[in-house]
């Protein structure tokens, strides 16, 4: 993506786009749906346009609890994110839920984010959800909720769901926009064995273990082993230890102690100054990210790059350049 030239400042809204701007402020959803669909689209023109969205809108971002929710396909995501939804929004809530699925940057297909998957909650109008994009690398996807979650947020709802799948790196790139990260378990003893091998136990601040109607007993065990294993590692907050709780969303039981859970975790974490201190964190280490891969992507563009790297690649196969000089040499090219 090219970013170079995105604006720093709003001034130069167009009459569209500042209604654009007035509707997404309004909380209008088609105004809401036109932006997110301008962030998506791989136009230039469109990028750069939705920058300029974007920082306009900027001033009127940050106030939602932003949760993410990560469990295997069948582990009672769109279930639990359903019964969840409705009893948010009987309390007053407005939610948007949004979708980083890697599946459809990969194949094309999608694992999440087909609408019917949560009826009752779609036909709510406090409700807003949104599939994963479909088109680009899990980074491109991953840029594109972020940013449709900051309209969210300008749009008025106050609740944003990031919903993803645990395969691959979904669930990092997850956790590194969310405030809170949440793990939606099977009651199947060994799946946390699997969760510690991907690192994911790390991330985790909050362990759901769901379904648990299906076998209280296997239920309790698996959550003792969570326990567990969650004891191991070092929190990432002295004043947050990630809890493991039981929940069965089909039968919407577990909703409001996971509520209660994650108001805690923002009271416990404000007052420190952790809260925002891992907002401003993730906003920094997305900007770096987003450096990276411009810079990668000009070299790759630059046409001595291109001219040279042909032969070069071929010389450290070959063992006649070492890879540190070649490196080098082709970043060298930049230069001129
Ligand atoms: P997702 O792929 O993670 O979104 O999973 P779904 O929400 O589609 O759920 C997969 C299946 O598990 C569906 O048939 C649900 O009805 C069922 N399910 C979800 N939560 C529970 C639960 O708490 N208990 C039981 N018994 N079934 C559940």
């Amino acid at each position: 993506m090219n970013l170079s030239e995105a604006p720093v400042s709003a001034h130069t809204l167009s009459p569209a786009d500042q209604l654009l701007v007035d509707g997404v402020l309004a909380g209008q959803r088609r105004s809401l749906a036109k932006a997110i669909t301008l962030i998506e689209s791989t136009r230039a023109d469109h990028q750069q346009r939705a920058q300029q969205v974007l920082t306009a809108l900027l001033p009127k971002t940050g106030a939602a609890i932003r949760v993410g929710i990560s469990g295997v396909p069948g582990a009672g995501k769109s279930t639990f994110i359903e019964a969840l939804g409705v009893w948010l929004i009987e309390q007053g809530k407005k939610l948007a839920v949004l979708a980083v699925d890697p599946s459809s940057s990969v194949s094309g297909g999608s694992i999440l984010g087909d609408k019917t998957r949560m009826e009752q909650l779609c036909q709510l109008e406090q409700a807003f959800i949104r599939p994963s994009p479909s088109a680009g690398s899990l980074g491109g996807v991953a840029e594109k909720t972020r940013e449709a979650m900051l309209l969210c947020e300008a749009a008025g709802f106050d609740v944003i769901i990031v919903e993803t799948v645990g395969v691959g790196q979904s669930e990092t790139t997850v956790a590194g926009m969310v405030d809170i990260f949440c793990l939606l378990q099977l009651p199947n003893a060994g799946d946390d064995l699997q969760a510690i091998k991907k690192g994911i136990v790390e991330i985790a601040d909050l362990v759901v273990i769901n379904k648990a109607d299906i076998d209280p007993r296997a239920t309790a065990v698996v959550r003792a082993q969570w326990k567990n294993a969650l004891h191991m590692l070092r929190p990432a907050s002295p004043n947050w230890s990630p809890p493991v709780l039981t929940a069965s969303a089909l039968h919407k039981e577990g909703i409001t102690d996971f509520w209660a859970t994650i108001e805690n975790y923002r009271q416990a974490l404000t007052p420190t100054g952790e809260f925002e201190a891992k907002r401003k964190h993730q906003s920094l280490s997305w900007m770096w990210q987003l450096i990276d891969s411009g810079l990668r992507q000009h070299f790759r563009h630059h046409p001595r790059v291109q001219e040279n790297l042909p032969a070069l690649t071929k010389s450290v196969e070959a063992g006649h350049t070492t890879p540190a000089a070649a490196a080098y040499a082709l970043l060298g090219y930049l230069k001129h």
